[in-house]
């Protein structure tokens, strides 16, 4: 079933993130997560692509489990950064076959590792192209990324948002955003968009606060605040890692609760393949 579809007929409901398996233990890991987490009846469920050949088979190859083991709708994400037209379009053709109706579209993060890297040579600029091309292929309802603090790389919320607008017209059909805990910038983020008249849902991207090193190595690569509120709470439980989840699940359920209470209707939970602390939140905003 299309994602699209699926925000419109359901009036609440949560969505999940997963990431491919690198280990045949791994592998095992997200098999338990997903097995766990599909009893919460997950409006989708969705796998990462990962930056290089081999973790992208990984993509494929993990969504394919997720198909042995629940009947939930399963959206595969797709770079575009450094591949080739025929190499999407048989990817495409390959999940077309296999009954996948969704792919969220992104650029991908341009390689640290490769400092020469000229992002214009590629045949895919940004997500925008991949959405376009999607869509000319047919059949898949698209996701985008959105950036309720603007991307990294732009140099304002502003021209984010402009872009934004125009990979969306380009056929997106919704949006998940990047995480952020402070609700106020999704909330400004929301109206900013609806001001610009972009209509499809957005759907908040919910990290849950579990490790605070950890996330500070997150937020650095991305353009997110972590706000004092937050760190005053999770700190003096540096070195106390139970607490600190305990801590730190506190604030993310509190996050989700005030969403709710706003008037948002779908929360998507990047898990980490963590299913403990996804259904601890879960359970807790039921
Ligand atoms: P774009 O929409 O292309 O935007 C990238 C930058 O280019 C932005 O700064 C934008 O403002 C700018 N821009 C856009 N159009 C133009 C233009 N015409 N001219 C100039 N500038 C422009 N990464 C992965 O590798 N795998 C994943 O599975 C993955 N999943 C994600 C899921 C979510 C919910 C989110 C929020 C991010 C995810 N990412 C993933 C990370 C994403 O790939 C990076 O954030 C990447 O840097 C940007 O991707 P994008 O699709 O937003 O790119």
């Amino acid at each position: 079933m299309r994602i699209s579809q699926i925000l419109k007929d359901n009036k609440s409901g949560v969505s999940f993130e997963f990431f491919p398996y690198k280990t045949p233990k791994g592998k095992e890991q997200l098999r338990q997560a997903v097995r766990a987490l599909k009893n919460y009846n997950p409006l989708y469920m969705s796998m990462t692509y990962g930056a290089g050949g081999a973790s992208q088979e990984m993509t494929k190859e993990a969504v394919y489990m997720f198909m042995e083991e629940t009947d939930r709708v399963v959206m595969p994400h797709l770079t575009c950064i450094g591949a080739t037209k025929s190499s999407i379009d048989s990817l495409l053709d390959e999940y077309k076959t296999k009954g996948i109706e969704n792919i969220m579209a992104l650029r991908g993060d341009i390689p640290r590792d490769a400092p020469d890297f000229d992002i214009t040579k590629g045949e895919f600029v940004h997500a925008r192209d991949l959405v376009s091309f999607v869509k000319q292929y047919g059949n898949f309802s698209i996701g985008v990324a959105v950036y309720p603090e603007g991307h990294i790389e732009s140099a304002s919320l502003e021209a984010d948002l402009d872009y934004t607008r125009r990979k969306i017209d380009c056929g997106a059909e919704f949006a998940v955003t990047q995480m952020f805990f402070d609700n106020t910038f999704y909330h400004n983020f929301y109206e900013k968009c609806r001001g610009r008249g972009i209509n499809i849902p957005i759907v908040p991207g919910i990290m849950p606060v579990t490790d605070l090193n950890k996330l500070r190595q997150f937020v650095s690569i991305c353009r997110t605040t972590i706000p004092e509120s937050l760190i005053k709470q999770v700190e003096p439980f540096l070195n106390k890692p139970q607490e600190m989840e305990k801590a730190g699940l506190e604030f993310t359920i509190k996050q989700c609760r005030g969403l709710l209470a706003n008037g948002v209707k779908f929360l998507h939970f990047f898990t980490l393949n963590k299913a403990e602390v996804i259904k601890k939140i879960v359970e807790a905003i039921r």
